[in-house]
């Protein structure tokens, strides 16, 4: 937990997530996931990286609560793993969270979304759920594995 941008805290009902320790402004970047271990198999600690690639972030990324309307947007990083970019303002003591969907193809977690948003959708969306609202919401801040299928139309996964 080097980042000094951001903190992991308890928070009431939800478990643990991470809180901004100062303001951001739109475009800023708040954090970053590295990846600590890679992985074949979609759990509910990884993050996704290409249609068959997992990785468990670092802390404190892996803490990261998903919202329906978060406040982060998700870049790939030529680094390898995902930056992770203030959607709007942000102050000191916010909870800082993203939408699973920008990397997630598919969700595992089970049951209804607690994010609590004006916008939640009930449970939370992968991306091949998603209504073209919600990717034209994004726009281009989603995993760029999932870019490239849209965009060259090949036929990506092969979960279903
Ligand atoms: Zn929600």
């Amino acid at each position: 937990m080097s980042n000094r941008s951001v903190t992991v805290q308890r928070l009431g009902g939800k478990g643990r997530g991470v809180v901004a320790l100062r303001a951001f402004a739109l475009g800023d970047r708040v954090l970053r996931a590295e990846p600590a271990e890679v992985s074949a198999e979609r759990t509910t600690h990884t993050i996704q990286w290409d249609w068959h690639v997992h990785f468990v972030p670092a802390e404190p990324a892996t803490y990261l609560n998903h919202c329906c309307d978060p406040n982060l947007n998700v870049r790939s990083s030529a680094e390898g793993g995902y930056d992770f970019l203030a959607r709007r303002a942000i102050a000191a003591g916010d909870e800082v969270t993203f939408d699973y969907g920008t990397t997630e193809y598919e969700i595992v977690t089970e049951g209804p979304c607690l994010c609590g948003a004006a916008a939640c959708t009930g449970r939370m969306l992968g991306f091949k759920d998603w209504s073209p609202e919600r990717k034209a919401r994004y726009g281009v801040f989603v995993a760029d594995y999932l870019k490239t299928s849209v965009r060259s139309g090949r036929s990506g996964p092969t979960y279903e």
